[in-house]
């Protein structure tokens, strides 16, 4: 058994792993490399293995850091299995078509500045649509929890609930090669436990060699219950001195996550009935309704109580341009969830264009914004941002709430790791180097491999 990694490598975007084994090659995600701008190089480069060789994906969830490059795989010439889950099917088509089009936008954005300076060149998207369409096709069977699958002959796959967002999995690969038996468990992104829509991550009881995530394998998260009452009371706090609270959101999961709590402190009248609520997302709006397609991958007790843990009172869907747009005519007792989570892009710019000068409004980070993104730059402390072309002064109130996290923290990595029995080797991937290196101290002591891009293993 051979390991390569070809994404996430001593980085947190960008996802792909390529396993060896029985004959087969298998790849684990393929993400996109995500942050700044020269990342369209990044993206477009060569995969470092070749596509068409490959003969199964096995998807761990539909996040774009690890789907967002399979059409490009697909447009390349790969010609395998993706298998994933019934929820991770429906979210990655939603991901994928949504990237591409942002692609598309992206390669006319690149024509029209390359034209303004006399050249004419053409810019071609990394893949388009009809790209991204194309590698549906390849979506083959789905997986469910804990059930093994036969890959081919010595060589099966497990998919165990990541507790991460709905469908998330943890990939467990078994194969028998001259008569020798070897298993190695791919983390995917692991879940903070004891949220309320999804489920505990649930490890596999062994493997050889694990890869695991190390987003937050240099912090431990707050909890839970104090995180609410911080949202709740930032909320009641922009609500008082008559501003709009923005919440940077991506579109699955922590959309969800955070709706269920806005619902939540309207019931327990911790929240005015009376303030609006814009999930200013197209995308988060149909994750939403996958979210209730879905209810075998989540914690479903609300749902099947027939209870909607998403409908907030005076909640408004703006799917439409024009009714975002419309948003900026608010200036006070709304909470504005738009994407997209780091701030490198999408809908949120222009709320934040139109709140962060004002000291009466307040901006909420839920979620984990890599180095080099406009989230990271106000997280900071950067008294100007550039937002849109323009400077904006940070006037508004800044607060970061950690506990909403959709990835484990260093105490559940480390109970996660703990779970799995007979390791003799832990790769470390998708981390920045401090929380990397900090994690692999925490570990006991045994094998422990930070790999380099396109580096190889034997296993
Ligand atoms: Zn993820």
């Amino acid at each position: 058994m051979k390991i390569s990694f070809h994404g996430a490598a001593g980085d947190v975007t960008g996802s792909c792993h390529l396993v060896e084994a029985a004959g087969r090659r298998v790849l684990v995600d393929c993400g996109l490399f995500q942050g700044s701008r020269e990342l369209h190089e990044e993206n477009a480069e060569a995969f470092g293995f070749e596509p068409r060789s490959i003969d199964f994906l096995l998807l761990t969830h539909a996040h774009l850091d690890h789907c967002g490059r399979i059409p490009l795989l697909s447009k390349r010439g790969f010609l395998g299995e993706v298998i994933t889950t019934a929820a991770s099917r429906d979210l990655a088509r939603l991901v994928m078509l949504d990237s591409a089009h942002l692609q598309e936008e992206e390669a006319r954005r690149r024509e029209r500045a390359a034209a303004r300076s006399g050249a004419d060149e053409s810019a071609e998207p990394l893949y388009g649509t009809v790209d991204a369409l194309g590698s549906l096709d390849h979506f083959g069977r789905t997986a469910e929890y804990r059930k093994t699958l036969e890959l081919a002959p010595g060589l099966r796959a497990t998919f165990h609930d990541a507790g991460h967002i709905l469908g998330s999995a943890s990939i467990l690969l078994e194969a028998e090669e001259s008569g020798r038996q070897r298993s190695v468990v791919l983390s995917g992104d692991l879940g903070n436990a004891g949220r309320p829509l999804l489920r505990a991550p649930d490890p596999p009881a062994t493997a050889d060699a694990i890869v695991m995530e190390t987003t937050y394998g240099d912090r431990l998260h707050r909890p839970l219950d104090s995180s609410v009452n911080e949202l709740y009371q930032a909320i009641m706090g922009a609500f008082e001195r008559g501003g709009n609270v923005i919440i940077p959101t991506f579109a699955l999961e922590r959309a969800q996550e955070i709706l269920f709590y806005l619902r939540e402190g309207v019931d327990t009248k911790r929240l005015p009935a009376s303030m609006s609520v814009f999930l200013d997302s197209p995308m988060a709006i149909s994750a939403t309704e996958i979210f209730r397609r879905h209810p075998e991958a989540c914690i479903a007790s609300l749902l099947q109580e027939g209870k909607d843990p998403f409908a907030v009172p005076g909640l408004h869907l703006t799917r439409e341009r024009a009714d975002s747009v419309a948003i900026n005519q608010t200036h006070g007792g709304a909470v504005i969830m738009a994407g997209n989570g780091m701030a490198t892009g999408g809908r949120v710019l222009h709320h934040l264009k139109h709140n962060l000068w004002r000291p009466e409004s307040e901006v909420i980070f839920v979620g984990f914004a890599a180095k080099g993104t406009l989230a990271r730059q106000i997280i900071d402390g950067a008294k100007r941002v550039q937002v849109l072309g323009e400077q904006i002064p940070v006037r508004a109130g800044i607060c970061t709430i950690g506990g909403f996290s959709a990835h484990a923290d260093q105490a559940e990595l480390l109970a996660w790791h703990a779970a799995i029995k007979g390791v003799q080797t832990t790769f470390l991937v998708h981390g920045e180097g401090k929380a990397m290196a900090t994690f692999a101290r925490k570990l006991p002591p045994s094998r422990i491999e930070i790999p380099l891009l396109h580096q190889q293993f034997n296993l």
